[in-house]
């Protein structure tokens, strides 16, 4: 898909619309329009005042070097490598956690990324589930944001006991949930490790000084993300993805981008 960016528009506002544009059927086209509203909403949002709010820096060292204990050694000096659901569920199979895979697609099945269990009752241990009828890069983030519960609840003593789903509408709340932008907040260094994050978000400017993590992303950055996720992670935009992907997928890339650059502006890491 062709994009051009008009004044008024940002990137991924224009190739939202494009995508609403292109989708058939009165109720498919009323869920693709809340979709974009909602790409628009985060594209918006300032995520540097939630970020301090919810998470010190001192808070996201510590998930840091706990995730880095346990589940990912070089998290944020590289990115995750994305390997197929059995082999991480292969992969993560000592860290006190059950799997369960689960294919749901179509039009009800496909809001939903995973979700994780503490509670299961008895003896039995947290249960991670992940749709596996996503694009490989969107199951790969839900394993890691999942295995984020996992890390934090053992963390900070979670008192949350109930499941909590991630899907694709709920980005705007993560950013007043401490424990669901921890999550995040791992799938977004996962993504982009540091060197990459300096290179992309903290471009050199001339002339006017940037608004800094309260901006939104300008258009240069926007391609540049999403040439990154296509060659390090094989999420293209192209005619192959259906529409309700492809826009569940630009809000995950606008909310993992915008949370890693306030990270890298607020706290430099
Ligand atoms: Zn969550």
């Amino acid at each position: 898909m062709a994009i051009r960016a008009t004044k008024s528009m940002s990137f991924f506002d224009v190739l939202a619309s494009e995508v609403v544009k292109a989708s058939k059927g009165s109720r498919a086209s009323m869920a693709s329009r809340s979709a974009s509203a909602e790409i628009r909403s985060l594209e918006r949002h300032d995520y540097a005042r939630p970020l301090r709010r919810l998470l010190g820096r001192s808070e996201v060292r510590e998930i840091i070097r706990e995730a880095r204990s346990s589940v990912w050694p070089r998290l944020n000096h590289e990115s995750v490598r994305l390997v197929s659901p059995s082999e991480f569920t292969k992969l993560w199979s000592g860290l006190g956690v059950q799997f369960q895979l689960a294919k749901l697609g179509g039009a009800d099945g496909v809001g939903l990324l995973g979700f994780y269990v503490r509670e299961m009752g008895g003896s039995r241990l947290p249960l991670i589930c992940v749709n596996t009828a996503h694009h490989p890069a969107a199951i790969g983030a839900a394993f890691s944001h999942e295995m984020g519960h996992h890390l934090i609840g053992q963390l900070f003593d979670s008192r949350k006991g109930h499941a909590q789903m991630s899907t694709y509408t709920a980005y705007g709340e993560h950013l007043h949930d401490p424990e669901e932008l921890a999550a995040d907040v791992l799938v977004s260094l996962g993504v982009f490790p540091e060197a990459i994050a300096r290179k992309i978000f903290l471009i050199p400017r001339k002339g006017r000084q940037s608004k800094s993590a309260t901006a939104e992303l300008p258009d240069s950055v926007s391609t540049t993300v999403l040439k990154y996720f296509e060659g390090r992670f094989g999420l293209s935009f192209g005619a192959h993805l259906p529409s309700a992907n492809k826009l569940q997928y630009l809000a995950a890339v606008v909310h993992f981008a915008k949370l890693r650059r306030a990270l890298l502006t607020e706290y430099d890491i």
